[in-house]
């Protein structure tokens, strides 16, 4: 048996992320990963702009401590451009994402103005600069506006846009292979034998790899049948970066899938201290990278989670990604028996008073439920404990999607 650490740290070590790249249409590029920077082509803004409806003015033309009279001699709006210096005791009305024009040094917030006619009064104490967004304020032509491995967010294709871009580098998606093993699961859909249940791993395994972004090979459901699952993971290997298989990794004399893998491939361990988890395979099969999860819902999820998530962000060329870890007040009380580490579900709530944390409950490896209602991991360490009301505890937010 190895450590929750070691075992992350020896899977990580295991994956070469993928490296051939494509260009994308940047409305379909959300969750892609950028292959190389993205230089910025332009300033952005691309021109200095009012920040504010107001006046714009010349410092020279304003009082210390009285109100200057200037004359309004323009209206600009957003869209205009005007090329006429202002002059001596001239100020231009200009609205909010206006270009501002030669010799205007500040823009004065229409509610401290006061307007006459074709005049405007304009306070005193104006700084430089006021109101005004700076060209290139956001982005400077030449500069780095997203790095190289970014997973990119809606926010990021809001940059690439803001930029003029149409299509951006990034890396290929990889493959991701899930299989479903054991001869009482029934997909939904179809009525339930009796000693039956549904497949309920493969959705939600699903679900977390297209949400990352990967691709989704759904080799579908297999019996405890050592030639059915040779050959489910043979077509998998083939063509699929990952193999993903839930159930069939412990030591029941049906438990298939270890065999048959360390059979046509390597299994790199196989124990981990930790709990859900502690059954779960990891190696190769030819090129393709294999995680067996354990059959247990949670355990499957809970393993995905901590172990194959951040191999995937690898092996999509992202960079990785911190434990989204904090310590927190627990509500309620825990007391823990078993020597493995331990990530049970949780419930992270926020309110005024801050946040605090709380268990989902039941904790059994099947409950599923837990582990849709939960929105954090409590981690707590390797050996006996009891966590009281009220002591801060280790929580991992998850990231569920
Ligand atoms: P196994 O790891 O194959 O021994 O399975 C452990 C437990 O998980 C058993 O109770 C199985 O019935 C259950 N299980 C295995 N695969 C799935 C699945 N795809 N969906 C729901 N439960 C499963
Ligand atoms: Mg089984």
């Amino acid at each position: 048996m190895i450590s929750f650490e070691e075992a992350r740290r020896r899977v990580l070590e295991r994956v070469t992320p993928v490296r051939e790249s494509e260009r994308v249409a940047v409305e379909q590029a959300r969750g892609r990963v950028t292959a190389s920077v993205v230089l910025a082509p332009l300033d952005v803004p691309a021109h200095a702009n009012s920040a504010m409806d107001g006046y714009g003015v010349r410092l020279a033309d304003l009082f210390a401590d009285s109100d200057a009279k200037l004359k309004v001699v323009a209206t600009i709006t957003a869209g205009m451009w005007r090329e006429t210096p202002l002059a001596a005791g001239e100020a231009v009305r200009i609205m909010t994402g206006a270009p501002v024009p030669p010799g205007c040094e500040a823009v004065v917030m229409q509610e401290e103005t006061t307007r006459e006619g074709e005049h405007v009064f304009v306070p005193s104490r104006v700084k430089a600069g006021q109101n005004i967004r700076a060209a290139g304020e956001d982005i400077r032509r030449g500069s780095e506006a997203l790095p190289a491995g970014r997973r990119l967010s809606a926010a990021d294709l809001g940059v690439l846009a803001s930029l003029g871009l149409t299509e951006v580098v990034v890396w290929r998606r990889p493959r991701v292979a899930l299989l479903s093993t054991g001869d009482e699961l029934t997909p939904p859909g179809q009525p339930l034998s009796p000693g039956s249940i549904y497949d309920s791993n493969r959705a939600a395994l699903r679900g977390l790899v297209e949400a990352l972004g990967a691709e989704v090979l759904d080799l579908g459901l297999v019996r405890d049948s050592h030639r059915d699952i040779a050959a489910a993971l043979r077509r998998g290997a083939a063509e699929a970066d990952v193999l993903l298989t839930s159930g069939g990794v412990s030591e029941g004399e049906l438990d298939l899938v270890k065999t048959v893998i360390a059979e046509l491939g390597v299994i790199e361990f196989w124990k981990v201290a930790m709990k859900p988890g502690k059954p779960q395979a990891c190696g190769k099969l030819g090129d393709a990278l294999y995680f067996g999860l354990p059959g247990n819902p949670v355990s499957s999820v809970a393993v995905f989670l901590l172990m194959v998530r951040p191999a995937l962000i690898k092996l999509m060329g992202a960079a990785p990604e911190p434990d989204r870890s904090l310590h927190l007040p627990l509500r309620g009380t825990i007391r823990k028996r078993h020597e493995r580490l331990d990530f049970q579900r949780g419930v992270v709530h926020f309110d005024r008073a801050g946040a605090w944390v709380e268990s989902t409950g039941e904790q059994g490896s099947g409950i599923f439920t837990s582990l849709s209602r939960a929105n954090a991991f409590i981690v707590l360490p390797e050996g006996p404990l009891t966590v009281q009301d009220g002591d801060l505890v280790e929580v991992w937010l998850i990231e569920h999607a």
